[in-house]
Parts: structure tokens; C-alpha cells; sequence
């Protein structure tokens, strides 16, 4: 059993809701992932950081200005604390660091322990104690530390935890890229040098795999030189991060003479030097991915030269079914949690069962937006979900683009009820006057469209819609959406999607089965006002009138989504497809 072990590294993990270590869905990802790792008794374990201080709780005001409060919460009600600790050493001082573990307890029962590295420790000082506070805060001084403690810390902890063989470094995202210089340093001292070489490099890239996360240029971390020079000086670190580090570093990590890396040279490092922890990632990873097919392909144009695969994400069925399509399952569908692939046999759920069961999962969803707001949603309104961060690339607003249109198909084709939730990240403005429209839109459509925002969108929520909503809505501006989840967990539930085809709905949209594209996917121009008539299309046109007057189809839609999305966009097949080409593979 030795040298099989993976260690998934990840700069957030939703575990559970009671937990605030997480923002959105790389997050959510995470969670899932290591739920089907532990269900498949993949040996895995995982390392995080614990941000005593949580993701914050999101206040709206009657205008829809969010505001932010800290989440209070106490590790010790989820996890255990592990004896061990690690030592980083970040601007000359040494920063301890304690591990908190909990265990993810798969369908058999095997388990995948999660690690949440923390620097609250009396013997750190007051700043390197905060370090483990906040998720996404702070400058990027406070982000590199951060990145430090996640990549070089989460490998002397798995070190000090007694984990000695590790098959596979996984990245989830760059953000644990540093854990390769870590590797590369261990390299060297086995050998007996403080120098790292080419065969070090080569002994590094076997053992480590990346995953790459989004299209977005601003979502790939860099970080100027003289900061990375300043936190890690090269004496602490036993190897030249001087000048000529990265010269050094890339000559060898990309096995040319230092005379001839300027070119590829300048991804790594920007004019004006920057260390960019994908391209570190990418050139320290014998397996790189995307998270959906197109995002494969973007990304192979974002990173000429690498071979970038594509494994397209899932979600943790048995997580997200709601308790009603859950109780349908496992009468007609037998095994479907141990077997994903044989949700595909939902196809024979009779119609008016699935009805029912649908129905039961909405009315949990409006009891909760009835107590939490006066809307007075009711049940027999065609309802839409949309729950997401409010980032605006997501174009939430874009249902409102015009909202007398929207009135206007609400009245005539038999009524229209809208939930939305999700919160914009503290110092994102255009994501705060996101909810803010969303907000005025739902006060100009009073009395004609019901429209609410919960706050503070978190993965119990996110259940409560995905599972009670009729239509789930997405609006990505391609192709800044690399996958998606959500829109898989309302598969789950029999909840169709109307989208725009960016991200996993590429593969998922089977146009009038499975659910309803919005716009082309190659439309380029005036996106937001074509898109917009799309959508509008739509929902006049075929997805009220099937919903309210054509039922028996709109359900074949729900039972395909279940049968033909729910089977396939799973964080079980997604393991499956890590393990035999990312952790196994030789
Ligand atoms: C699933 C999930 C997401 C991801 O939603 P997308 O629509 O894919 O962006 C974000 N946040 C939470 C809390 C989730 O559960």
C-alpha cells in the first residue's frame, strides 16, 4: 500500500454548511471530489487552510447594498486537533502551524481525513496568527504568506503527520503551486545538496497533477518578485530565489540553457517580474486539466506549449438529491448511490411520481423564502432559480435587461416566480450593484412577478434551490464559466436548465431533452441584448407554454435531465476519469 496515497490540495473545501471555509464553487468542487474519493476508496487525503474568522455572512439592506459581518464558529464542534506541527518560515520568522482534522466517511465507510492548517498559535506573533483568518481577504502580501502556508506548510504537515509516501501532489487550482518548490527542496536535501537539479525537477513533475480553473486572466495568482524575494528569502529556503531565481528555476525546470528561456521565460515571469502560479503549476505537472471540454480547448490557447487535458466536473449525487427525488430513487433506481452510472435507468420513473416528489422539494424551497421574505410564492407559479456567486461575468441582471418584457410573459403565459441568492465578494463594487438591480427589478415587478434575494448563499441553501426551483437559470458571459456545478445539481433533482452554452451545458444541453440553450455559442457581438431576446424567446415560446400546458412533456425534460445529466455529470464519474489519468496513470 505504500507510495499510493494522493494529496489534493485545495484553497478552500466546502465539507459541510456548518463549516465557513469556503466562498463558491472551486469550494464546492473540493468537497465533492473528496466525498466521491472517500466513497470509492480512492486514498486520498486532503489539506486546506481553516480561516478562523470564516467567509462572511452577508447582510442586504432594503436597497440590496450587501454588507459583511464576520462568521463566528468554533473548530473544535466539526474538528480534532492533530498533535503534530509544522514549521514555515515566512520574512525570516519562523510561523508555526497546527493541523485540524476531519474525516470524510465514504459509503462503505472508508475515510478521507481533510487537514485544515492553522498559524492561531500563542507562540506565533499577533500578525502570523491572523494569517489563517480570512478567505480571500487581505492584500497580496497576506495572500502569499497564505499560499506558503497552503503549499510548502500543507507538505511539512503531511510530513510531520507520518505521510512519508505520496504518489500524487494534486492541485486544485494554483493557488497550492509553492508545494513544488517545497518537493523540489526535499529533492535536493535527500541528495544531499541545497541546490535542486534537472533530475530533481524531473523527480517533482512525476508526482504532481493541476487543475486549472478558470478563463478569467485575473483569476490566475501572480505575485511581483521583490514581494516573493521579501517573504522568502533564498537562506531560508536553501536555494538561489535571488535575481536569478527564476532564470535558474526555469532553465532547469524547462531543460534549456539559460541563454534561451527569455521566451517562455516571460509567462513565468511578466515584465515587471511576477511569479505566476499557474505557469509554476504548469511547468511542475505531469498532468494538467481543464474542468470541461471547451474549457480544455481555452485553455490549450491560454497555455501554448502544455498539454492540457479535460476532465469535466460533477457534484456529489447522493449530497445533492433533495430527501424527496432521494426517497424515488430508491425505489426505482436500486444502488444508485454506490453506482452513479445507473441513474440513467430514472428514465422509468413515472411521471406523476417524479411530479410528486418534484412538488415536495419545492414546497421546502417557498416555505423557506415565504418565512424569509413577505413574497408569498406559491406553489403552482413556474419558479426560476438562480443562485450563484455575484460575480458579474455571471450576469444575474441579464433576465432584467428588460423588465416589462418579462411582465409582459408572466401575465400572458401563465405566471412567473423568481428566487435568487448569492453573494459578491467584500471589495467587488460591480458585484454588489449586481444584487442592487436585481433587487430594483424585483420592486419594479411587484405585484406582477414574485422576486426575491435570500442572503447568504451557502451549500444548504444552494440544495434548498436546486432542488425546489421548476428552471435553473445561467447566464455566463462565455467562456469566463470553465464549468458550472450548480445547473448539475438541479439535474440531479429533475430541475432542467435554460442557459447560455459556456462551461459543462455545452456537453449537457440536449436542446428540448435534457433542458434549453440561450443564445449561440458562438454569438460574439451585442451578447448581452441577443441573449437577453433569447432568453425571452424561450420562455415565451417553449418553456411556460410546456410547463403549463403540455405537462407530460415538460416532465419527460425533468426525467432526461435526471437520467441523462444526473448519470454523467457526477463527482464519481469525475474520480473515476482522475484516477485512471491523473493518479494512476504511469
Ligand atoms: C454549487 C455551488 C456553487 C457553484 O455554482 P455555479 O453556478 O456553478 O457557479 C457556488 N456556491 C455554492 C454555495 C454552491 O453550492
Amino acid at each position: 500500500m505504500s507510495d499510493r496515497r494522493i494529496a489534493y490540495f485545495s484553497f478552500e473545501i466546502a465539507i459541510e454548511s456548518g463549516l465557513p471555509t469556503y466562498s463558491g464553487g472551486l469550494g464546492a468542487l473540493a468537497g465533492d471530489t473528496i466525498r466521491s474519493a472517500a466513497d470509492l476508496r480512492v486514498p486520498m487525503m486532503a489539506v486546506t487552510l481553516l480561516y478562523n474568522k470564516g467567509y462572511f455572512h452577508q447582510r442586504l439592506d432594503p436597497n440590496g447594498w450587501q454588507t459583511e459581518e464576520p462568521t463566528v464558529w468554533t473548530p473544535s464542534t466539526y474538528l480534532a486537533e492533530m498533535p503534530a506541527r509544522a514549521t514555515v518560515r515566512l520574512e525570516g520568522r519562523d510561523v508555526r502551524v497546527r493541523a485540524w482534522k476531519y474525516e470524510v466517511v465514504g459509503a462503505s465507510g472508508y475515510r478521507v481525513p481533510v487537514y485544515f492548517l492553522d498559524t492561531n498559535l500563542a507562540e506565533n506573533t499577533e500578525w502570523d496568527r491572523g494569517l489563517t483568518d480570512h478567505l480571500y481577504g487581505g492584500d497580496d502580501h497576506y495572500r502569499l504568506c497564505q499560499e506558503i502556508l497552503l503549499g510548502m506548510g500543507g507538505v511539512r504537515m503531511l510530513r510531520a503527520l507520518g505521510h512519508a509516501d505520496i504518489r500524487r501532489f494534486h492541485m486544485n487550482e494554483g493557488h497550492a503551486a509553492l508545494l513544488t518548490l517545497e518537493l523540489l527542496r526535499e529533492e535536493a536535501e535527500r541528495a544531499g545538496r541545497t541546490e535542486f537539479r534537472q533530475e530533481d525537477v524531473e523527480a517533482v513533475r512525476g508526482r504532481c497533477v493541476f487543475t486549472t480553473h478558470t478563463p478569467v486572466p485575473a483569476g490566475h495568482d501572480q505575485f511581483p518578485l521583490e514581494l516573493v524575494q521579501r517573504v522568502m528569502p533564498d537562506d531560508d529556503y536553501g536555494m538561489d530565489l535571488k535575481d536569478r531565481f527564476c532564470v535558474d528555476l526555469l532553465a532547469r525546470i524547462l531543460q534549456l540553457p539559460p541563454a534561451q528561456v527569455t521566451d517562455r521565460m516571460r509567462k513565468l515571469v511578466r515584465p515587471g517580474a511576477h511569479l505566476n502560479m499557474t505557469h509554476l503549476a504548469l511547468n511542475l505537472s505531469r498532468y494538467v486539466n481543464g474542468v470541461a471540454k471547451k474549457h480544455g480547448e481555452v485553455s490549450r490557447l491560454m497555455f501554448a506549449g502544455y498539454h492540457v487535458d479535460a476532465i469535466t466536473n460533477g457534484v456529489h449525487a447522493a449530497t445533492w438529491v433533495g430527501g424527496p427525488v432521494q426517497a424515488l430513487l430508491d425505489r426505482y433506481v436500486e444502488g444508485w448511490k454506490e453506482d452513479n452510472f445507473s441513474l440513467r435507468y430514472a428514465l422509468g420513473i413515472p411521471r406523476e411520481e417524479l411530479w410528486t416528489a418534484h412538488q415536495e422539494g419545492k414546497r421546502e424551497l417557498l416555505e423557506y423564502v415565504n418565512q424569509k421574505s413577505d413574497a408569498g410564492m406559491d406553489l403552482e407559479t413556474l419558479t426560476i432559480g438562480f443562485a450563484r456567486r455575484a460575480a458579474t461575468y455571471k450576469r444575474a441582471d441579464l433576465l432584467f435587461a428588460d423588465v416589462e418584457r418579462v411582465r409582459r410573459i408572466a401575465r400572458e403565459q401563465g405566471g412567473l416566480q423568481i428566487v435568487y441568492a448569492g453573494k459578491a465578494h467584500p471589495r467587488d463594487q460591480g458585484g454588489k450593484e449586481l444584487i442592487q438591480r436585481i433587487v430594483q427589478a424585483a420592486r419594479t415587478l411587484q405585484g406582477d412577478v414574485k422576486v426575491v434575494y435570500l442572503e447568504n448563499y451557502d451549500t444548504a441553501l444552494a440544495r434548498l434551490v436546486t432542488a425546489g426551483a421548476d428552471l435553473w437559470l445561467n447566464t455566463p458571459l462565455p467562456p469566463n464559466e470553465a464549468s458550472g456545478t450548480s445547473g448539475m445539481k438541479a439535474a440531479l433533482n429533475g430541475v432542467p436548465s435554460l442557459s447560455v452554452l459556456d462551461g459543462w451545458w455545452i456537453e449537457g444541453c440536449i436542446e428540448g431533452v435534457t433542458g434549453w440553450s440561450i443564445g449561440k455559442e458562438e454569438d460574439a457581438e451585442d451578447r448581452w441584448a441577443r441573449d437577453a431576446e433569447s432568453i425571452y424567446e424561450k420562455l415565451e415560446h417553449v418553456v411556460l407554454p410546456l410547463y403549463y400546458r403540455d405537462r407530460a412533456r415538460y416532465l419527460d425534460v425533468m426525467r432526461h435531465a435526471l437520467a441523462l445529466n444526473g448519470s454523467f455529470f457526477n463527482t464519481q464519474r469525475m474520480m473515476q476519469q482522475y484516477v485512471l489519468r491523473a493518479y494512476f496513470a504511469d
